[in-house]
């Protein structure tokens, strides 16, 4: 193999290197998109789930109102025939009890009122709350639906990025020739790591400082593995 060959060939790793490296980010970018989505869907969802359990409290005063208004109507018509009973009443005594009893039922209907007062004012508000919260949700809604426009856009944009860098290394590794088979098996095991820059004669992965003959090697542009960590060195 011929000198320029081989420095051909250190050229091609940086290059490789390089590209791996973009590849490596544009993955990593691509992986977090759908996490800024979710984070802003989180906030949709909180909110929905925020109105359901509104709904459902203003549901239950309906409720307990709505019954409350039965027992009133019930009690009611009570007293009513309790009165039509006052004027057949035979006795004092059973006049007394029949009043007695007519006394009773309204007190029961006095506190049946507030009752049904509180849970109807407890309804509205709770509706009225409802209403700023829908309110909240579309607001919320749009700006997700914007949010994922522009994710969804440079999501494609960043794909479009990832095949080009594919490519482009797919074109490249060929060029390695003999050193083609170490570089596989080594980036296999390491990724990234499996190819170092050295630097003032230390392995960029490792750091380590290269003996002199690595040193000599890469210097007649001949690729060689790191004593120490075992990367494919250049420079
Ligand atoms: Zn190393």
């Amino acid at each position: 193999m011929g000198i320029l060959r081989m420095a051909n060939l250190l050229e091609t790793l940086r290059e490789i290197q390089q590209t791996r490296l973009e590849l490596s980010d544009v993955k990593e970018q691509i992986k977090r998109m759908p996490l800024q989505l979710r984070a802003k869907q989180n906030e949709v969802d909180k909110l929905k789930a925020a109105i359901a359990a509104e709904k459902e409290v203003a549901k239950k005063m309906r409720v307990e109102a709505d019954s409350r208004e039965l027992t009133l109507k019930q009690a009611e018509s009570r007293i009513k025939d309790l009165k039509g009973k006052l004027n057949q009443a035979e006795s004092n005594k059973e006049y007394q009890v029949i009043q007695d009893e007519i006394k009773r039922i309204s007190g029961e209907n006095d506190v049946l009122q507030d009752e049904i007062l509180e849970r109807i004012t407890q309804e509205e508000e709770k509706r009225a709350e409802i209403k700023v919260s829908e309110g909240q949700l579309a607001e919320v809604e749009a700006d997700f639906a914007k949010f994922k426009e522009v994710v969804d856009y440079r999501t494609d944009k960043i794909k479009t990025q990832q095949e080009i860098l594919t490519k482009k290394l797919a074109e490249l590794e060929p060029q390695l020739g003999d050193v083609l088979g170490d570089y596989q098996r080594i980036t296999a095991v390491k990724g990234d790591h499996g190819i170092a820059e050295c630097v003032n004669g230390s392995c960029q992965n490792c750091f380590r400082e290269q003996p002199p003959q690595i040193w000599q090697e890469l210097l007649v542009g001949r690729p060689v593995k790191c004593p120490s960590c075992g990367a494919l060195l250049f420079k």
